[in-house]
């Protein structure tokens, strides 16, 4: 994915001030920031949960050219099947148990086979350690176990890239570590994912780059080792001082 001069206003406020950067086939990056940064709307101007006043967008071999007013739906919805979004606050639909939940985008939206649908989401089910969860209702799970679900929710779509926005930060402290294990997993994998997060140890680990985001701007980015250890900005300086 590519990402050139991306900009975002609303009205007269541009809360996205021109971000470009490159996310090759593997990459994990961690997208840093303080509250108000800009990282959410970053995000969601990537699959176009927000339209994106300026800038362009490859992926996949597709290319757009995101202006305000003049991306055609179908182009929209061809992106949104190569991007899968996590988000904070899980967003399971509360009527659906968890199978149910999986196979409704791949069934309606991609057009899979029901059969072959049910047994891929067994599969991604498994795979995020809840298969004895199928039948519940989101109401009966735990937040970490949700958002687990979520996360094999994504999957089931095959996106190129995963996005994640604070996938962690609506959690109670002790279900962020089974959260995290899931998304450490997927790197191992070689998955393609961006990841807003405020866990600076799980960034470290997992991530092979860095994008700091300052008031809407890329303010620093690079390998953690670097940025961590030897921060260039005096604004990243001061946010991993305040996180620390
Ligand atoms: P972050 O995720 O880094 O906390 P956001 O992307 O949520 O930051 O917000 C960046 C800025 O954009 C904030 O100043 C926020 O108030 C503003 N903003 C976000 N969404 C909207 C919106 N729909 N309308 C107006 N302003 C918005
Ligand atoms: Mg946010």
């Amino acid at each position: 994915m590519r990402v050139v001069e991306l900009k975002k206003r609303f009205g007269p406020l541009e809360v996205i001030k021109g971000v470009s950067f490159t996310a090759k086939r593997g990459d994990v990056i961690s997208i840093l920031g303080s509250s108000g940064s800009g990282k959410s709307t970053l995000l969601r101007c990537l699959n176009f949960l927000e339209e994106p006043s300026e800038g362009e967008i490859w992926v996949g071999g597709r290319h757009i050219n995101a202006r305000s007013g003049i991306v055609a739906q179908r182009e929209i919805n061809a992106l949104r099947c190569k991007l899968g979004m996590v988000f904070q606050g899980f967003n399971l639909w509360s009527h659906m148990t968890v199978l149910e939940n999986m196979v409704e985008a791949p069934i309606h939206v991609r057009g899979i086979a029901k059969a072959e649908a049910w047994k891929r989401a067994e599969e991604l089910l498994s795979k995020v350690g809840l298969a004895d969860k199928r039948h519940a209702y989101p109401a009966h799970l735990s937040g970490g176990q949700q958002q687990r679900v979520a996360i094999a929710r994504a999957l089931a779509m095959e996106p190129e890239i995963l996005l994640f926005d604070e996938p962690t930060s609506a959690l109670d402290p002790e279900l962020v570590g089974e959260v995290l294990k899931v998304i450490r997993s997927l790197a191992d994998e070689g998955r393609t994912m961006l990841i807003v997060t405020h866990e600076l140890g799980f960034a470290r680990q997992v991530s092979n780059r860095i994008v700091f985001l300052h008031q809407g701007r890329v303010e620093e980015e690079g390998a953690p080792e670097a940025v961590f250890r030897n921060p260039a900005s005096f604004r990243l300086k001061q946010f991993l001082s305040a996180q620390a």
